[in-house]
């Protein structure tokens, strides 16, 4: 039986993506070869990578406005790095929102200065800091659009001329949003985008080449942009399995429809945490995330009943993140509103046994 699948990542992607995919494995393009056997260099791969580049700026905004798109690996982590190293050449601005933006500034300082312009650790990361200010002398200023963790996600982005750079990794092609706002966009694809093994990068071209360092030739965005992201064998499966989803998304009506299907699902769910006497929700209301919606038991002694009920239901992956406890319901572009219906019928049928 197939699952409700709610993992906050590698996660659900659309059934059509998966056959499509598996195809591909036996026998590629009518080629008589499997996509895992052929040249990264031949004519069927190099076009599946410029169609995946090309989708990509397609779907954000971003075709013809100075941008270029790369497929990499190293995950969203080695974004963390990579950013500074690229981009940090005297002091630059982050705002921490959780553990990943956390994870970013230890990566930032080994480049230079970090100004941590406000961070919500103080409530264990379950709100958006909202006044705070960004030097104007910042290289740039890195945010996390949506924390995967603490289910919080950003809704108005800093009004400020310091470029932006933001890790998306979990809210990439959910949601409309200006993103010629932003200088560089960084998201790994196991979250909204497809398999685990690539990470997504959008930069502005005149963004770089302004640091006094060395970059190493696999750390250099110029490098891998000179080389249209096949400066060595680029993770072929996850680019080809992330341009299908991408066709997928665009297909089924671009960002636009996406955002309205999610917030369709995600009010569902939070209508029925907010009326359940049982449930309450982790993050602050006006931040909570249609992405990862975080939710706990009010008393722990329903865990095992509650959890049963899922699991016996066919549901995957609602477990809290162990930094947070309770549950997670990671709610991505692919996952149907049934599924999301399954999870609510489970959350009253426990108050009805309860009752
Ligand atoms: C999962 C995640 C990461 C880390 O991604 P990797 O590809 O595992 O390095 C970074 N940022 C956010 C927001 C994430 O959700």
């Amino acid at each position: 039986m197939k699952k409700h699948n709610f993992s906050a990542g590698p996660c659900i992607l659309p059934q059509e993506v998966f056959q499509e995919a598996s195809q591909s494995i036996l026998d590629f393009n009518n080629s008589g070869l499997s996509i895992l056997e052929i040249s990264h260099r031949s004519a069927d791969f190099v076009s599946v990578m410029e169609e995946a580049q090309n989708l990509a700026l397609e779907l954000l905004g971003l075709q013809d406005k100075g941008y270029k798109a790369l497929f990499l690996q190293g995950g969203a982590s080695m974004q963390f790095l990579m950013t500074a190293y690229n981009l940090l050449d005297s002091k630059a601005a982050y705002l921490n929102t959780g553990t990943w933006s956390s994870k970013a500034i230890k990566e930032a300082k080994l480049f230079g200065e970090v100004i941590e312009v406000a961070s919500s650790k103080d409530k264990n990361f379950n709100y958006i800091p909202k006044d705070y200010s960004i030097p104007e002398d910042a290289d740039y200023f890195h945010c996390t659009s949506n924390n995967t963790i603490f289910g919080t996600q950003i809704k108005e982005f800093p009004n400020t001329d310091v470029p932006i750079v933001c890790d998306m990794s979990s809210d990439i092609f959910s949601r409309q949003l200006n993103f010629e706002d932003f200088d560089l966009i960084y998201a790994g694809a196991q979250k909204n985008m497809g398999p685990a093994g690539t990470v997504l990068v959008v930069v502005k071209e005149n963004l770089l080449g302004n640091v006094d360092r060395q970059i190493p030739s696999m750390m250099d965005y110029q490098v891998h942009i000179s080389k249209d992201s096949m400066f060595n064998t680029p993770p072929v499966y996850a680019v080809y399995v992330s341009m299908l989803t991408m066709r997928w998304i665009k297909k089924n009506g671009g960002i636009d429809a996406m955002e309205k299907r999610n917030a369709e699902k995600a009010a569902l769910l939070y209508e029925e945490i907010d009326r359940n006497p049982l449930f309450e929700g982790f993050a602050a209301k006006e931040d909570r995330s249609p992405m990862n919606l975080t939710f706990n038991l009010k008393d722990e002694a329903h865990k095992d009943q509650f959890d049963t009920l899922w699991k016996d239901a066919g549901v995957n992956g609602l477990s809290g993140h162990r930094s947070v406890g309770g549950y997670r319901a990671s709610m991505y572009n692919a996952l149907s509103i049934e599924s999301v219906q399954v999870v609510v019928d489970l959350m009253q049928k426990l108050e009805k046994e309860i009752n």
